[in-house]
């Protein structure tokens, strides 16, 4: 065996990441917007409000006319009309008037307050004002919020509701975006089967390309399973030559490794483009990374389970972040102490499928889920994290503490 020093973890998410670049912005309607990051800045032609209204159900008046009030001796005013919100066109009232007015309907000309009807009688006809009035009270004004032709939003910014709010009100209802990365998944394999039948012997359902879809769906992308492919060189190039133009990610996973019938490897390696590289890590050791049709990141994962998991968590996860315009491409970390020992291959990345709890004090444990074998999908069900044993450690002592990391279900 030739004595290959192992590509680390970090050196071939480096390459991958150098090897992304970005896909062109699109409009799309808010909702379907919702998550991905402003492509434009966005001015407001529009001031909001757009018109001075009433914070309050009451009436509008005059402060000046309701100097003198007060509960022991109100002063009366005659109610000459109704404002409801909606109201189509600006009333307008003399002094010592005042019009009864709804939240959110236009202020009448000739008004400079509003009183809540809490300070009156509510009367119909006339009304009887309980408290003075400060000039301005309970009028919201045009443009306290945003001035016409101001920013309201810019590139870069990540649509949640909150914007999308913002957006509708300054009458954006399309808007271009950083787009979803479409990502396909294929299944290589002579024994696998789709889902839905018995496997007979020696047959496998296909799992990984719904583990992988759904979290490339996670992720942020928009993911699709392309089904199952062989293990025949001619139809997989076929395969991925059809789905080219529908790609800007293609993930495939199985045949990789060093057997005789791993066509994954053999036929993306006489492309030119895609390198097949040994990476210190456990499970993932071997793993294809490159492009092909000259456009289109292709990465060649291992096919068992597990290992197809903790690779697209190390390497497809952040690159699908990377594509989106996402400042933070990598998953957040958190430190726990491990209720179990666990050794780790020296110079070796190990990623333990772990069970995180939080404790009572505030602090995080994690006990191990199942054993190191990458075949163990059940075990993978049952964690919810990953436990990342770092190159350098051999040894993680039960209540030590180690780096974890909770695959917890993103907002998308
Ligand atoms: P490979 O990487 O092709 O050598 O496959 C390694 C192991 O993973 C084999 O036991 C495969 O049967 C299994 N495997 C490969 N692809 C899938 C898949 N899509 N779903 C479930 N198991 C798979
Ligand atoms: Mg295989």
């Amino acid at each position: 065996m030739v004595d290959e020093r192992l590509r680390t973890v970090d050196e071939h998410l480096a390459i991958i990441l150098a090897g992304i670049g970005s896909i062109d912005p699109i409009e799309l309607t808010l909702l379907d917007a919702q998550g991905l990051l402003l492509a434009e800045n966005v001015d407001t032609p529009i001031a909001l409000p757009s018109f001075d209204n009433s914070a309050m159900d009451g009436y509008a008046v005059r402060a000046i006319d309701t100097r003198d009030a007060s509960p022991e001796s109100p002063v009366t005013l005659q109610v000459v009309g109704d404002v409801a919100a909606g109201a189509k066109s600006r009333s307008g009232m003399g002094p010592g008037l005042a019009m009864r007015i709804m939240t959110g309907a236009p202020v009448p000309a000739g008004a400079d307050a509003i009183v809540p009807l809490e300070q009156t009688d509510g009367g119909v006809a006339k009304v009887a004002v309980l408290e003075p009035a400060r000039t301005g009270s309970h009028i919201r004004r045009a443009g306290e919020d945003l001035t016409a032709g101001s920013s309201a939003l810019r590139a870069g910014a990540a649509l949640g509701p909150q914007q999308l709010a913002l957006l509708a009100a300054v009458g954006r209802d399309r808007v271009t975006v950083r787009p979803r990365p479409r990502v396909l998944i294929i299944s290589t394999g002579s024994e696998l089967i789709e889902v839905g039948r018995r496997p007979g012997f020696g047959e496998v359902t296909d799992s990984n390309s719904y583990l992988l879809a759904a979290a490339a769906k996670d992720a942020g992308a928009d993911a699709r399973r392309i089904g199952i492919v062989p293990d025949d060189h001619a139809k997989l190039l076929d395969v991925l030559e059809s789905q080219l133009l529908r790609a800007d990610v293609l993930v495939t996973s199985g045949g990789v490794s060093m057997g005789a019938f791993d066509v994954v490897k053999q036929a993306l390696t006489e492309l030119g483009t895609v390198e097949f590289t040994r990476i210190a890590m456990q499970p993932g050791k071997p793993q294809g990374f490159g492009h092909i049709g000259g456009r289109v990141p292709i990465f060649c994962l291992p096919g068992n389970p597990v290992s197809s998991l903790v690779s697209f968590e190390a390497f497809v996860r952040p690159a699908i972040r990377k594509l989106l315009g996402k400042r933070t491409i990598h998953r957040a970390t958190v430190q726990a102490t491990a209720l179990e020992g666990a050794t780790s291959p020296a110079g070796v990345r190990q990623y333990r499928r772990g069970v995180l709890h939080r404790e009572a004090s505030g602090g995080y444990s994690v006990s191990f889920a199942g054993g190191p074998g990458s075949h163990l999908i059940a075990s993978m069900a049952s964690s919810n994290c990953l436990v990342v044993i770092d190159e350098e450690v051999t040894q993680v002592a039960a209540g030590s503490r180690v780096t974890v990391m909770p695959l917890l279900l993103s907002n998308r």
